[in-house]
């Protein structure tokens, strides 16, 4: 049976003024793929993140998400956006709730879930991200590594249907960004499908299914790891590649 697509975008075109930041982007994400973005700062890769759920809107293309175009006149942004987790790399917990009050506020206040069921669910969560013992700690106590775990487990309290992750590792000591990749990669194994924008090019290697390479707004190449990194088609590709591996 072929896999459902969960994103499908078409001729996707964005400016900020004068400024064209994506270009006819044309992209797939089947269910439970795990897709990694790459590519210079500055090329697009979090704009184009965020088109996925709609904290930036296209100018032009289509933006069709689980067989539903999304069109700003017949959607509730709010709405949609709840099938769509984002992991940021600044992590954003509210800092004057505790651990657990940060990731059953969503379940509670926008999809009125009640109290008991939203931190049932809330602990398992924990658990799954190996911070059981965290559950009444301030964020300000916490590590980097911990706070981005924390911030993985507050998009998934929504059950959402796909991940989105900019650059989860890349405020992290480098000592901290193992747990935080680990926690992704049993994520994927869950079957969870994700998009992820990073420079940490052996998580692409082993987890993504295919790789996106952007360059000035425009996808240059996409392909399976081992292809891409291996043997990348285009010059602009290995380029980048060249650069950064
Ligand atoms: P990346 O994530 O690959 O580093 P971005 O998507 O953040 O790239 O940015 C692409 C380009 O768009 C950059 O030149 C950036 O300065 C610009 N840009 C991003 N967001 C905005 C915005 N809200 N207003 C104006 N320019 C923006
Ligand atoms: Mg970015």
């Amino acid at each position: 049976m072929s896999k459902r697509t969960m994103i499908r975008v078409e001729k996707l075109n964005k400016s900020f003024g004068d400024l064209h930041v994506l270009k006819d982007i044309d992209f797939t994400v089947k269910e439970s793929d795990v897709v990694c973005l790459i590519g210079a700062s500055g090329s697009g890769k979090s704009t184009l993140l965020r088109c996925l759920n709609y904290l930036e809107l296209k100018d032009s293309g289509t933006v069709i998400l689980e067989d539903e175009e999304i069109k700003k006149e017949t959607h509730d942004f709010n709405k949609v956006r709840q099938k769509v987790g984002m992991v940021f790399q600044h992590f954003h917990l509210f800092p004057h709730k505790t651990v657990i009050g940060n990731i059953i506020e969503a379940p509670i206040q926008v999809k009125g879930q009640n109290k008991e069921e939203a931190l049932e669910e809330g602990r398992a969560l924990l658990k799954k991200v190996g911070l059981e013992d965290k559950e009444n700690v301030y964020p300000s106590k916490l590590s980097g590594g911990q706070k981005q775990r924390v911030a993985i487990a507050r998009a998934l309290a929504m059950k959402p249907d796909v991940m989105l992750f900019d650059e989860p590792t890349s405020a992290l000591d480098p000592e901290l960004v193992g747990e935080v990749l680990a926690t992704m990669k049993e994520l994927a194994k869950d079957g969870m499908t994700m998009v992820v924008v990073t420079h940490e090019m052996g998580f692409a290697k082993e987890v993504a299914d295919w790789v996106v390479y952007l360059h000035d707004g425009k996808i240059v190449e996409v392909g399976h790891p081992d292809e891409l990194f291996d043997h990348p088609k285009e010059k602009r590709t290995q380029e980048f590649l060249n650069s950064v591996l």
